[in-house]
C-alpha cells in the first residue's frame, strides 16, 4: 500500500463490501475512490435527494435519520459500514439523512466506481448483495415492529386504562357497528347502563385510591357476569354502560339482576389486603327500537337507571 494514503490496508479490510477481496486487484479502483472527513454533525447524507456516492467508513460513526435529525436514529453505523449505496443503485431520491456522530474517515466511490468493482470481483458482488439483503431484513424487522406499536397504540386508544373496559372513544365508533350488526334493529339489542351509589362518599370515607380499586373491583364483577359476544364500556366517572347483543329484555333484565348481585356481594381488597365494603349499583335497562339513534338507546337506559337511583337505589329498572 502507499504509506502517503491517510488510510491503510487494515482499515480496507474492515469494509464489509471488501471481505474476502484481493486488495490488490482492485488497486486501480480504490485509487480512484476520495478519501473524506466528516465533522461530527456534519450530513453526509442528506433525504430526498438524488445521491451519486457510496461511502465508506474507516473511522467514526454515523447516524441514520428517517424524520428529524433531531430524533432518535433509525439506526447507527460504525466503521465498516458503507452508506448510499441503494439510492446509488436504485437512482431514486434518498429516504433518510445520514449525520457523522464522531469525527468519520470515509473513502467514497461513484457509481461507475461501484459497478467496475462488482464487475470485477465476485467477492465485492456476493457482499454487495449481502448488504442489501441485511438492509431488506432490517426494513422487515422495523416494519413488523412499527406494526407491534400500531397495535400497542390501537389498544390504549380503546381501553380505559383504570378498569380495563372499552372507554367513550370506543363507543363512539363500535356501538354504531354493533347496532347494524343487530339488523338495526331486526334483532334484539339490551342497553344496561349502571352507576355506582353514593360514590363520592366512598371516596370521602376511604380516599380516591381506595376509590380506583373500586371502580376497578366493579368493572370485574361485571365482566364476570357477561359473555364473550357482550361488551363493557366505561361511560363515565363511575357509570359503565354494558350492551348486550341478541338479548331480548327479558335476558337483558336477568343479566341486570346478575350484575347488580355481583357487585354488592364483592368486597373490595386493598392492595394492603385491607377489605373495604361492597359497594352498591343503579342499573336502567333499556331495549332497541328499530332504526333508533345509538344516543337514544343509551338515554332510554340512563332515564331507567336515574328511576333507579330516585327509588332507593341498588335496584334494577326498565326503561
Ligand atoms: P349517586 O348515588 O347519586 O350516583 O351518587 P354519587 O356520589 O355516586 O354521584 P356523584 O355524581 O355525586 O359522584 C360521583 C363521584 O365519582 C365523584 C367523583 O369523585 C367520583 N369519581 C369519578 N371518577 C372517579 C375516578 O376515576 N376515581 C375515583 N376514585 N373517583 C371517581
Ligand atoms: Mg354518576
Ligand atoms: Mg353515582
Amino acid at each position: 500500500m502507499n504509506e502517503e494514503k491517510p488510510y491503510n490496508e487494515s482499515e480496507l479490510r474492515r469494509i464489509n463490501l471488501l471481505k474476502s477481496v484481493r486488495l490488490k486487484a482492485i488497486e486501480g479502483l480504490l485509487s480512484r475512490c476520495i478519501y473524506k472527513e466528516f465533522a461530527p454533525g456534519e450530513v453526509i447524507i442528506a433525504a430526498g435527494q438524488i445521491n451519486y456516492l457510496v461511502y465508506m467508513i474507516l473511522s467514526g460513526s454515523v447516524s441514520v435519520h428517517v424524520d428529524h435529525l433531531e430524533d432518535e436514529p433509525l439506526v447507527v453505523y460504525e466503521r465498516g459500514e458503507i452508506l448510499g449505496e441503494i439510492s446509488v443503485i436504485d437512482r431514486r431520491p434518498t429516504t433518510a439523512s445520514v449525520v457523522a456522530n464522531t469525527p468519520c474517515r470515509t473513502l467514497v466511490m461513484d457509481e461507475e466506481i461501484l459497478l467496475l468493482l462488482v464487475s470485477a470481483s465476485h467477492a465485492a458482488c456476493r457482499n454487495l448483495l449481502n448488504i442489501l439483503a441485511q438492509r431488506l431484513r432490517y426494513g422487515t424487522s422495523v416494519i413488523s415492529k412499527s406494526n407491534v406499536l400500531r397495535r400497542q397504540f390501537e389498544y390504549y386508544a380503546n381501553i380505559d386504562v383504570l378498569t380495563g373496559l372499552y372507554n367513550r372513544r370506543w363507543l363512539g365508533e363500535m356501538f354504531p357497528e354493533i347496532i347494524a350488526k343487530c339488523d338495526n334493529g331486526e334483532r334484539p339489542l339490551v342497553v344496561i347502563m349502571a352507576d355506582i351509589d353514593n360514590f363520592k362518599a366512598y371516596n370521602d370515607t376511604y380516599g380516591h385510591t381506595a376509590g380506583d380499586r373500586a371502580l376497578y373491583t366493579v368493572a370485574v364483577s361485571l365482566l364476570g357476569q357477561l359473555r364473550k359476544t357482550d361488551f363493557a364500556v366505561r361511560y363515565g366517572g363511575e357509570e359503565f354502560l354494558v350492551i348486550l347483543p341478541d338479548a331480548d329484555i327479558k335476558e337483558g333484565c336477568l343479566i341486570a339482576e346478575r350484575l347488580r348481585n355481583a357487585v354488592r356481594q364483592t368486597p373490595i381488597v386493598l392492595h394492603d389486603a385491607r377489605q373495604l365494603p361492597p359497594l352498591t349499583v343503579s342499573i336502567g335497562v333499556a331495549k332497541m327500537q328499530n332504526g333508533q339513534h345509538p344516543d337514544a338507546i343509551i338515554d332510554s337506559a340512563d332515564k331507567a337507571m336515574y328511576r333507579a337511583k330516585n327509588n332507593g337505589r341498588d335496584r334494577v329498572c326498565l326503561q
